[in-house]
């Protein structure tokens, strides 16, 4: 199984980086986790094949996570030519939301009747469902009062393990998410600033002995946090990096 970065930024393109996005790839899976505002860039900068993506998981409906969707489902009716189902899952409001983030970025695109098979799967926080050979978890994560709800991902594809915290403040279900994961990928936004509504890499660091992952990397940083990488030990992801799990 492969991950590869293809956005590792924040919302605001700290250090030159693309919004959320990872792409993960194995023998019976093929799916992205977010699809922020400048994804369809990223991706195609990595020359990934759009039309074998099978699934594409949304933590959340901020733009740098959700935002690329329009772009990525048009380019697929228009461009890419799909003709293999897209399954979209998201939380509860996906089908609203979805929706709203079509008509608001291309007016009418929402009504566009499609030219291949396309689901809106919502799932809730404390909901496991199977979808496209993977088996996904869903927690509740702590990242505000509005446009919610956000989650946290743990997605089991085989024996493998990968999760993901999306953007979130420390929460002990973290500690679900993550446990004994292959992969623990972790917003690092800051390095011990505590703010609302985001993690910071002391937060994780703190509770890493109940987490166990087997590999943590970090995200989702801000100008602060990448102006810090020198002296931060942990891995920290970088657009185009692979990780073969
Ligand atoms: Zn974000
Ligand atoms: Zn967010």
């Amino acid at each position: 199984m492969k991950l590869q970065f293809i956005g590792s930024g924040d919302a605001f393109g700290s250090g030159g980086r693309f919004n959320t996005c990872f792409h993960v790839t194995g023998s019976h899976i093929n799916f992205l986790i977010d699809c922020g505002a400048s994804s369809l860039i990223a991706l195609k900068k990595n020359l990934i094949n759009l039309n074998d993506i099978q699934t594409i998981f949304i933590t959340h409906f901020h733009a740098d996570h959700f935002g690329g969707i329009p772009f990525f489902i048009l380019d697929s009716q228009f461009f890419s030519k799909r003709q293999k189902p897209l399954t979209i899952v998201g939380p509860n409001g996906l089908a609203n939301w979805y929706k709203k983030v079509m008509e608001v970025s291309f007016p009418g695109s929402s009504k566009t009747k499609l030219k291949f098979e396309f689901s809106l799967v919502e799932i809730n926080a404390g909901e496991k469902i199977n979808i496209d050979n993977v088996v996904v978890e869903s927690y509740q994560a702590q990242h505000g009062i509005l446009n919610g709800p956000f989650l946290s991902y743990r997605l089991t594809a085989g024996e493998k393990v990968i999760s993901y915290t999306g953007d979130t403040e420390w929460t002990d279900d973290l500690i679900h998410v993550g446990k004994e994961a292959d992969i623990f990928i972790a917003e690092a936004y800051f390095f011990d600033k505590l703010i609302p509504y985001h993690l910071n890499l002391a937060s994780i660091v703190q509770n890493l002995p109940k987490i166990k992952p087997k590999r943590l990397i970090l995200t989702h940083m801000s100008d602060d946090m990448l102006g810090m990488l020198k002296e931060i030990k942990h891995e920290v992801a970088f657009d185009g990096m692979n990780v073969f799990i």
